[in-house]
């Protein structure tokens, strides 16, 4: 799986479509202070799902939104997306190519896309899990949170490596499992109760 490209569409201070093309090897960004590097990665964290406006600067969420400047007004949308080579399948999805796009109005109104087709946040954050590219994947690390990591308690490092070695998601699993059998039993638990009323 690569990063081929970007387009940011009104996000932050995008305010017009802007493609980058990732080729392969390294990509640096480089430009002035407050000229939008930051934003590119935050573009890219919001595209694939991050739910904290706080996170990405903002005081909510379609304050992502471009907000005008001195010479243009402010935009209504913000839109961004992602396109990733799928030619090893690294992806569970049979496309060569894997196209995610998010979108959202001033109104609060979002919505996602996979390849075009209207998906739900839940189906965004499920592919991406164990990807080395989910929510809290550490593949994008923001300044301070070297830090942070290095200072984090024992189990909050555990759960780090879980997800790099790919667990994350089958603890998930378990716990869901875990649930449902405890349901089934308290289920079972009522049906002995009816059985013995009735007997
Ligand atoms: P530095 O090198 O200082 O870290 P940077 O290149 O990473 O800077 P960013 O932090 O990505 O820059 O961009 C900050 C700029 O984005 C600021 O000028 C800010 O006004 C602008 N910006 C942020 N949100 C919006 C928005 N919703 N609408 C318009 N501009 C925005």
């Amino acid at each position: 799986m690569k990063l081929k490209s970007l387009v940011i569409n009104g996000f932050k201070s995008f305010a017009d479509k802007t493609q980058i093309d990732f080729q392969a090897g390294m990509t640096a960004v480089v430009g002035p202070n407050g000229s939008g590097k930051s934003n590119i990665i935050e573009a890219i964290r919001w595209v694939l799902g991050e739910q904290s406006a706080k996170s990405l600067r903002s005081g909510k969420m379609p304050d992502v939104i471009f907000a005008g400047s001195s010479e243009r007004k402010a935009l209504n949308r913000a839109a961004v997306e992602i396109t990733f080579s799928n030619l090893d399948r690294y992806l569970p999805i049979n496309e060569d190519e894997v196209v995610i796009t998010r979108r959202i109005y001033r109104n609060g109104d979002s919505e996602f896309l996979l390849n075009g087709k209207n998906v739900r946040l839940k189906d965004i954050t499920d592919l991406m899990l164990d990807t080395g590219l989910g929510k809290e994947s550490f593949s994008i690390i923001s300044q301070g949170r070297v830090e942070s990591i290095f200072n984090s308690k024992a189990e909050d490092r555990r759960t780090i490596l879980e997800e790099v070695a790919g667990v994350l998601k089958y603890k998930k699993e378990k716990q869901k499992a875990q649930q449902e059998l405890s349901q089934t039993a308290q289920h079972l638990n009522r049906v002995a109760d009816i059985v013995s009323e009735l007997s």
